[in-house]
């Protein structure tokens, strides 16, 4: 079964570059799907996918499903199906330890500038709702290093993830998340529209997760 995931976003959807383990909770609910599907966790071909790429990843069929900080969306319903949500979160902000300047969304102004990944619901809320100016990548890790670097003055995106790459040792005391959370994000197993039986499978599979506490 191939399934596509991230791989950059510690505690969420993870592959250490040092043992080869993939970790975090995107990823055990990826197994779990399998499992619920009959497929042995070991035999996953997993595939990393930016956010501007899983539209058409599912589409095109080269995975046949997707988990990783995956927002359920009109906009993205009209390509592919959801399965859940199995997780809500909201959007955060994170800035560097020493910055006191943005305590939140609404103190950003247009000399700020605010990294987040292309073709992620973060930014285009960024875009639509505040002056600041915004800096693209595929991936957050990447928005990270430019904010550690002092070369962007926010990174934004699911306060889960932000949560994540700020607790990672090298990251102690360089970086912190500051402000509410100012959006809800569902995040869902993103499937191919036109398969109704995948999506169900993927629906009782979760509901049977939460029911059983597991
Ligand atoms: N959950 C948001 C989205 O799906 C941001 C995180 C991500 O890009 O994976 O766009």
């Amino acid at each position: 079964i191939k399934v596509g995931v991230k791989e950059d976003q510690p505690g969420l959807g993870y592959l250490d570059p040092v043992t080869g383990d993939r970790t975090g909770f995107d990823v055990d609910i990826a197994r779990w799907m399998a499992a619920s599907l009959g497929v042995d966790p070991e035999k996953i071909e997993f595939q990393a996918i930016a956010s501007a790429n899983r539209e058409q990843a599912i589409v095109n069929g080269d995975i046949d499903y997707y988990v990783g900080t995956y927002s359920i969306t009109d906009k993205r319903k009209e390509q592919i199906s959801f399965a859940g949500p199995y997780f809500v979160t909201g959007q955060g902000l994170m800035v560097a330890s020493g910055n006191d300047k943005i305590t939140g969304k609404d103190s950003l102004t247009a000399e700020d500038i605010v990294c987040s990944a292309t073709g992620s619901t973060s930014i285009q809320r960024i875009k639509d709702e505040t002056p600041a100016q915004t800096k693209e990548y595929d991936t957050y890790s990447n928005c990270v290093e430019e904010l550690v670097n002092g070369t962007v003055d926010a990174v934004t995106t699911d306060d889960v993830i932000l949560a994540g790459f700020a607790a990672q040792p090298q990251f102690s005391g360089k970086v912190k998340l500051v402000g509410n959370p100012f959006s809800q994000e569902n995040l869902g197993v993103g499937v191919q529209k036109d398969n109704e039986q995948l999506c169900n499978q993927v629906t009782d599979a979760l509901k049977q997760m939460i029911d059983s506490g597991a």
